[in-house]
């Protein structure tokens, strides 16, 4: 389905392999012509983009310009493939191209994170199988041009401005156009679901934990600050109201870490255990968000002083100080 805005903003929707069934990539008729975001690398993406191209009239050798709001295979997948075909060069965060180039050795680097908290070692396998097999939809990119927080994007009549909003994922942008008040929020604000702070995999000389979630909020409060009526996020519909979006988020959160901390009373337990509890079944292609999740708020909780964390049998448990 395509939605237009501003009489030159076109939203795209493509399909994923996942449960949230769609990106959203957004095509900007104005010179230089611009593609923000281009969905997974599968042929069904890759055919819908061109279909839809096609019908408004454009194609993918069009494209003058590429803008990735994060490195997920989901907004980034066929970046380098419609680049190739259009010579558009492409803009990300420098934290995100340098993630981007590292994944696959950061598998390593995961397994042990995901044994230290506690996931059994047949579901860390199966886990890393299936994170594996999702890095055939993206191809890594060969070059890139970094915009960094602040940095203008310049159009032949608008000037964008690039806000950098880690949390999500440690290189996010969002583009924002004040002229309308608008804001491209890639993953970092979404109508229907909470974004998850995902855990950072850091490479092999990186600490082992990043303090995903409490940067997460700090980039609410940094939108929250800009003048915006209007959000187009990567998945879903556009959000009217980003202050009430914003609240709800953030109490969200808020009562997960009270809940968190109310689990914690009743003895000390692995991130994986309040993994189960939060999302009772978790499937395995699910257990890394989960975990995400979970030690998003285990680390607020422990800087606030309200939890400790000590090893055991290279796991960590946690307990509440109370
Ligand atoms: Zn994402
Ligand atoms: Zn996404």
């Amino acid at each position: 389905m395509i939605r237009k805005f501003f009489d030159k903003i076109y939203k795209i929707e493509l399909p994923i392999p996942f449960p949230l069934k769609t990106t959203n990539v957004f095509l900007i008729d104005e010179p230089p012509r611009t593609l923000v975001d281009t969905g997974i690398k599968t042929d069904a993406s890759f055919e819908m983009l061109k279909k839809s191209l096609e019908g408004l009239g454009f194609s993918i050798p069009s494209i003058e310009r590429i803008l990735i709001t994060h490195g997920h295979i989901d907004h980034y997948g066929q970046a380098q493939k419609i680049s190739s075909l259009s010579g558009a060069p492409i803009y990300i965060h420098p934290k995100e191209y340098g993630r981007i180039r590292s994944v696959i050795h950061s598998f390593g680097s995961l397994k042990s994170i995901l044994l230290r908290n506690g996931v059994p070692e047949g579901l860390v396998n199966q886990a890393i199988r299936f994170m594996e097999s999702t890095q055939k939809m993206a191809d890594s990119l060969d070059e890139a041009f970094f915009l960094e927080d602040g940095e203008t994007i310049t159009f032949a009549s608008m000037i964008w401005k690039t806000i950098h909003c880690p949390g999500h994922s440690p290189g996010l942008i969002c583009f924002y156009w004040p002229e309308k008040k608008t804001l491209f929020t890639g993953d970092h604000l979404l109508k229907e679901i909470t974004p998850n702070p995902v855990l950072y995999v850091p490479n092999n000389n990186s600490p082992l934990r990043h303090p995903g979630l409490k940067e997460y909020l700090s980039s609410l409060k940094k939108v929250e600050k800009l003048d915006v009526d209007l959000l187009l996020p990567g998945h879903g519909e556009e959000v009217h109201d980003p202050r009430g979006l914003i609240r709800k988020i953030t109490g969200h959160h808020q009562e997960r870490m009270d809940y968190v901390l109310s689990f914690l009373s009743r003895g000390e337990k692995t991130p994986y255990e309040i993994t189960l509890d939060l999302f009772p079944g978790v499937p395995p292609f699910e257990v890394f968000l989960g975990i995400s999740e979970a030690v998003g708020h285990l680390e607020i909780l422990k800087e606030e002083g309200r939890v400790r964390v000590s090893e055991k049998e290279g796991k960590d448990y946690y307990s509440s100080e109370a």
